[in-house]
């Protein structure tokens, strides 16, 4: 939805911008348009049309534009915004009935047959419509091989059927335009190259994608998957040390998502026969980074599985007192506290730090679309973009002397 209309906004800024800036052009070019246009702009529906549309309201921005066109049919611009408030009201059918009559007409500049094209292939990618919208998107390329919007488009349609060979060359090209301007290729593009990798792997491939994922890294060292997923098929071929290898990799480049290696690191660790490196490496990473609520949970964890109740208790108290509302670390307290016998001056202390906690399921967000999801995704399955999600946290738990003396100060 979202990005939909941040489509169709662009889309509409364009229109207009043709329609206003290259009217003097279109003037010249084409006698007597200039008139038309004139016409249009003295009847107040297209001028009440676009303010429905920038206030969101499509029902009266259709009817507006609608009665726009009643005056002057020849108006390309406001048929194809009005094709595409069909569309986004869900009557694809009529979005596609008005823009297929627009390109039957015969006096269509290339811009604007691209442009109608591009229209045409959103209409059917809404619908569903898979293989006639990458018909469309591709005759719009023929026509305007730099259309950024077609690209997008192709890319996001193979990537819905998962072939993503074919999706990384159409961002290969998108790359090529944006010429470093958009940071956000390079990381596409190694999210890309890890899911080639990922089917590799599963077909069995595993030479093929441990290389790939290597690539995915070279392209992008925060490509965070690669890294698990290269540990993954290294430690399938025996070798846990170059596994090993990949996910301290990941560790050092992308510390905030250091936890997501922690099992695989602690089993390694523990298969080499040496344990004690995975609570060297959680020491190491609570010091340079005090509010890792994770890395205290993990080490927590190995420790009361080693049977040293009491220093993975104080761990957790440590993690609740950064995240107060991370069930995980409840569950684990009590988990500990019944290993420790319920003993009265730990679950009073314990008591004390959760009073306040409130409990909440969903805290990763995506920043593009706001979909939540209760674990961490790469790619969002609401806009489809990449790497866009964050954890919302809410503000550490006080000490409720503190907390108390702050309400009364208010
Ligand atoms: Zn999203």
């Amino acid at each position: 939805m979202t990005t939909e209309l941040y489509l169709l906004a662009s889309l509409i800024a364009l229109l207009v911008g043709l329609a206003v800036g290259k009217a003097w052009e279109r003037y010249k070019l084409r006698d007597g348009r200039w008139i038309d246009r004139r016409r249009l702009r003295e009847t107040p529906h297209y001028m009440l049309g676009l303010n429905f549309l920038v206030d969101n309201q499509v029902d009266q921005a259709i009817d507006e534009l609608t009665q726009a066109t009643s005056t002057d049919t020849d108006a390309l611009e406001i048929q194809m915004i009005l094709g595409n408030l069909y569309r986004e009201k869900g009557q694809v059918g009529r979005a596609i009935n008005v823009h297929q009559a627009l390109l039957q007409r015969p006096d269509l500049t290339k811009l604007e047959h691209a442009y109608v094209l591009l229209c045409l292939g959103l209409d059917f990618r809404h619908g569903g419509f898979v293989d006639r919208a990458l018909e469309a998107f591709q005759e719009v390329l023929q026509l305007d091989p730099r259309n950024r919007y077609a690209l997008v488009n192709l890319q996001k349609l193979h990537e819905d059927q998962h072939q993503w060979a074919e999706a990384l060359q159409v961002r290969e090209q998108i790359a090529k335009i944006d010429a470093g301007r958009r940071p956000d290729d390079q990381q596409i593009l190694g999210f890309l190259r890890n899911q080639i990798g990922s089917a590799q792997a599963r077909d069995g491939g595993v030479i093929a994608a441990a290389r790939t994922f290597s690539d995915a890294i070279d392209v992008d060292a925060r490509t965070v998957p690669a890294y698990l997923n290269l540990g993954d098929v290294r430690e399938q071929q025996g070798n846990i040390a170059a596994a090993v290898e990949a996910w301290e990799r990941l560790i050092d480049a992308v510390p905030e998502h250091a936890y997501l290696a922690f099992e695989r690191l602690e089993r390694a660790y523990r298969t080499m026969g040496a344990p004690k490196r995975f609570i060297d490496l959680c020491n190491r990473l609570i010091e340079q980074s005090p509010q890792d609520w994770r890395t205290r949970l993990a080490l927590s964890r190995h420790l009361s599985s080693a049977g040293e109740q009491r220093p993975a208790f104080d761990l957790l108290l440590d993690a609740l007192s950064h995240h107060p509302h991370g069930l995980a670390i409840h569950q684990e307290v009590w988990a500990v506290l019944s290993g420790l016998g319920f003993e009265p001056a730990l679950v009073k202390r314990y008591i004390a730090l959760a009073r306040d906690a409130v409990f909440y399921l969903d805290p990763h967000v995506c920043r593009h679309c706001r979909y939540r999801s209760t674990e961490l995704l790469w790619q969002c399955p609401q806009c489809h973009e990449w790497n866009t999600f964050v954890e919302e946290r809410i503000a550490p738990a006080k000490d409720t002397a503190v907390a108390d003396a702050l309400v009364n100060e208010s």
